[in-house]
């Protein structure tokens, strides 16, 4: 059949058609050897892609963590950063989400020092002097802005601090000092969710963690009136007895960084990875994982162009961006205050005008529409799904290469650039019904 249509239309010899017979039996031969070779190397990998989520609309969120008990200063950026966010809003109204990876409590120092350092007391949000910092929250809160997050009671195990107190001169000065910001802790004490009295580190009673975890509930909701629904593991050290003490506390999503971190090892750095973690995958307790994918810290020097870029590229690949930020970009002395203020504004608005569709929602929102099948959210037309799929196939670094070495890469954008012209695309509103 192939070689009749070739002989009538195109080419004159049979010489000429056996030519290109075989050449076109080559380019199969290689198309077919590529392919087994990818799904050989990869099966699980490409599996994976196709099952995490694809989203129909850009979505961005900004995950701020560290916000807790601090100066008067703190609450008037707050408000600032209320102020900015209720301004910007998308297609449907909704105004930007920053959500707020809050820590309840820091440590007493004038208490534990007069215990001679042997005690541990903490002072919370609860108390009078914070509360220009909570009613700034709430204020948020209750403009749509700010979407609240469990960052642990403290940004460290109470304990840990108090064993290395003993031997650690940098960790008394801290202690010392009135702002005490929990920033500055060295990095391994401010993984609460392990034990980093000594390193490497071990994991802790999980009749401990339980009960830490039921104070921090019972806490939140005295301050806020409810306790966070999405928790936020510090410097993403937890394990599964976290988790399920999370889950029968309330906590449905766990904000993770694409994996799960158990151990600080010798020298306090963090061990290998235990788990690669996808959007929408589940964890203990029916918990729904979510993926932060990108940074906008201006205190290291993140500008708004870097975030127009994240968007681009997670939207592409129909997943959400996540930007991780922290409190320490916000209050850094009023010029670098400022400027992280103009950038966040500039971040947001230069992402809406590229992608005039985007969604802004909480974290929380987001999980609940990745869990939910028949969510507005998602994207279910077959076109899009293979679109999508072989664009995060080429975003993956392992399977990138393969595709580079056996040629695939080609095809493979030829595919995605037709698919994209066919699947054009279509306006979803997510309040409709
Ligand atoms: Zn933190």
């Amino acid at each position: 059949m192939f070689r009749r249509v070739l002989a009538d239309h195109f080419l004159r010899s049979e010489t000429e058609v056996s030519h290109v017979t075989f050449v076109v039996l080559l380019l199969m031969l290689w198309l077919v050897l590529a392919v087994a070779l990818l799904v050989a190397r990869h099966g699980r990998l490409l599996h994976e892609l196709w099952r995490e989520p694809m989203i129909e609309r850009p979505v961005l969120i900004v995950e701020s963590d560290d916000w807790g008990p601090g100066p008067a200063e703190d609450a008037r950026i707050l408000r600032e950063i209320t102020g900015i966010l209720a301004r910007i809003r998308d297609r449907d109204g909704h105004p930007a989400v920053m959500t707020l990876g809050v820590v309840l409590g820091i440590p007493d120092a004038a208490a534990i020092l007069a215990s001679g350092g042997a005690e541990y007391t903490r002072r919370t949000l609860a108390e009078t002097e914070f509360t220009p910092v909570v009613d700034a929250i709430r204020g948020g809160c209750v403009a749509g802005v700010f979407a609240l997050q469990r960052h642990g009671l403290e940004h460290f195990w109470p304990q840990v601090l108090i064993a290395r107190l003993r031997e650690d001169d940098a960790l008394r000065a801290w202690l010392g000092d009135p702002l005490m910001r929990s920033e500055t802790l060295p990095a391994e004490i401010q993984s609460r969710w392990v034990d980093a009295a000594r390193l490497p580190s071990r994991a802790l009673p999980s009749d401990d963690i339980e009960r830490a975890v039921r104070e921090e509930t019972e806490l939140f909701r005295r301050i806020f009136g409810e306790a966070p629904e999405v928790a936020v593991p510090n410097t993403f050290v937890w394990d599964e007895t976290v988790e399920r003490a999370w889950a029968a506390s309330g906590v449905r999503c766990v904000v993770t960084p694409g994996c799960r971190f158990e151990q600080r090892r010798e020298g306090g750095g963090l061990a290998a990875a235990t788990r690669r973690i996808r959007n929408g995958q589940r964890g203990a307790g029916g918990m729904t994982y979510v993926v932060r994918n990108d940074y906008f810290e201006p205190i290291r020097g993140h500008r708004a162009e870097r975030v127009w870029q994240a968007v681009a590229r997670r939207s592409a690949q129909a997943r959400p961006t996540l930007l991780e930020t922290h409190r320490e970009s916000f209050i850094d002395g009023p010029d670098r205050v400022r400027m992280a203020l103009e950038e966040l504004e500039s971040a947001l608005r230069g992402a809406q005008s590229r992608h005039p569709d985007l969604c802004f929602m909480s974290t929380a929102e987001l999980a609940r529409h990745l869990a939910d099948p028949a969510s507005r959210l998602l994207a279910r037309r077959l076109p899009v799904r293979i679109r999508v799929w072989l664009c995060r196939l080429r975003a993956e670094l392992a399977s990138a290469r393969l595709l580079k070495a056996t040629g695939l890469m080609l095809p493979l954008r030829a595919t995605e650039w037709g698919l994209g012209i066919l699947t054009r695309q279509r306006v979803v509103r997510l309040d409709q019904t």
